[in-house]
């Protein structure tokens, strides 16, 4: 007989959430004091904030400033029940999971594992590029980026300079624009102090996209303004470019070309986490899982998914929602909402999207902003932009501590995270981490 987790038996009818970020906090956090026993489990035990991640991979912000302990949401929540885990396989005719800590019975099931990068089956991209789709993640393109940097110093011959001072991020969208503004102010503010023997003139920032315009899920604005604030950081943005080939130290485009770089930032591709177990008839494009407009999985029942892992199509979302966070919180309030008029004996209430609008920024003083009928950029869109995500962190003091870096960064133009910190591992750890991985 398999192993069963350890949870207190439920007198209450139990709730299991996969996944705490966006969508699964934002369900976990709305079923306070609802009647229902909630389990969440994750693979980590802190929420990550992911539109900041590109600041951590640049030595703008602390890794913990962006990255909030669950525990402490749930302290005075008595029916709540956290454990880091991972889901391994659903089985819905049972209405059980089977996680690395054991089976787990539910009445409802909510899947919340958000997406992983897309490399659409290219396995040497996969190999040589680094992405950005955690904490970690973040934490090592710094330290490459870093370590790249000291490398060049022992380095007369120009090529091999310039292959570890270049830098080419795939991918025009938030994420690509975003990072490779960042860097450009790196290159042009930070770097020729901290290493004034490298020749910086060297150095190049890559932005390939393969579509035709950049932040292709904003207005034809943004887009265009965000492609001359690039120029004007001396960005090489690259439209209708597509990276075909990696090796190591290269990247190889679809018109023969070949850029050196140990530096290669895939940004260009999102699909969602894999879920063993559901009908094939559940599955949609890009591995997203197939839901009504109550977010239940199609062809299940009492199994629900919220956030980037599903794709709800009708009429006025042909292709699905934008995997943002503000769709995946939305959708999380109106499950919470549901699950307590069943308990209530009330109808549901299908999801219908508010859209707030989006934002992106590139340096100092340059951003773009679509608000529904408005558009804003440079400044003014700058200011929003600030605003609105200081105003979506978990917790006081990430807060605090975020916006006293952006003020220090802002007049100084010199953040002072720029540490090659790397966790040692025991070797007894190292091993658990490979089977966790197999
Ligand atoms: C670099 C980057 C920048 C972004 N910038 C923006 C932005 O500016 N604005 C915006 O609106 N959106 C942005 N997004 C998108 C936004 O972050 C996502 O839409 C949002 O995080 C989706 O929330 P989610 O809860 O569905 O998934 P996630 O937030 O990804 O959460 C999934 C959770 O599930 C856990 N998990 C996964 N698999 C398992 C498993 N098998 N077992 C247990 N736990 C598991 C993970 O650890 C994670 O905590 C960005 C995304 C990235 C990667």
């Amino acid at each position: 007989m398999n192993k069963i987790a350890h949870i207190p038996t439920p007198v209450y009818k139990r709730i299991i959430i996969i996944g705490a970020g966006f969508a699964g906090l934002k369900l976990a956090k709305s079923l306070f004091n609802s009647g229902y026993q909630v389990v969440i489990i994750d693979k980590n035990n802190y929420h990550q904030f992911q539109p900041l991640f590109y600041q951590v991979a640049t030595a703008g912000l602390e890794p913990s400033a962006i990255s909030f302990p669950l525990r402490i949401l749930f302290q005075k929540q008595e029916r709540f029940h956290f454990r880091i885990a991972k889901l391994l396989e659903i089985h819905p005719e049972k209405k059980e999971i089977t996680t690395t800590i054991g089976e787990l019975n539910y009445d409802y099931l909510v899947i919340a594992a958000g997406g992983t990068t897309n490399f659409f089956g290219n396995i040497n991209i996969e190999k040589h590029a680094f992405t950005m789709k955690s904490v970690s993640d973040a934490i090592l393109i710094r330290n490459t980026i870093l370590e790249n940097y000291e490398k060049a110093l022992n380095h007369t011959n120009q090529e091999k300079m310039a292959a570890y001072l270049n830098m080419v991020i795939v991918g025009g969208g938030p994420t690509g624009v975003e990072l490779a503004g960042a860097l450009a102010e790196m290159k042009k503010n930070i770097l020729p102090k901290d290493y004034p023997e490298l020749d910086f003139n060297l150095m190049k920032i890559h932005l390939f996209e393969a579509a035709g315009n950049l932040l292709s899920g904003m207005s034809e604005k943004s887009g265009a303004r965000a492609l001359e604030y690039l120029h004007r950081l001396d960005v090489d943005v690259k439209l209708n470019t597509q990276v075909v080939d990696a090796s190591k130290g290269e990247v190889l485009l679809k018109d023969g070309s070949v850029h050196r770089t140990h530096t290669l930032i895939w940004a260009a591709g999102v699909k969602a986490n894999s879920m063993k177990g559901l009908p094939g008839s559940s599955i949609g494009y890009a591995g997203r899982l197939l839901v009504d407009e109550f977010n239940k999985v199609l062809g299940t029942s009492d199994l629900f998914a919220i956030g980037d892992i599903c794709l709800m199509q009708n009429e006025t979302t042909p292709k699905g929602h934008a995997q943002v966070a503000q769709v995946a919180i939305q959708q999380a309030k109106n499950l919470a909402k549901n699950l307590r008029n069943e308990k209530a004996g009330q109808s549901w209430q299908k999801f219908v999207y508010k859209d707030k609008g989006s934002l992106a920024t590139v340096g100092h003083n340059l951003a773009v902003a679509d608000l529904p009928g408005m558009h804003f950029n440079g400044f003014v869109a700058w200011v929003l932009w600030s605003a609105v995500h200081l105003m979506s962190i978990i917790g006081v003091k990430n807060r605090f501590f975020i916006m006293w870096d952006w003020i220090w960064n802002y007049f100084s133009y010199n953040q002072t995270l720029r540490l090659l910190i790397k966790p040692k591992i025991k070797k007894e750890q190292d091993d658990l981490n490979q089977l966790d991985k197999q």
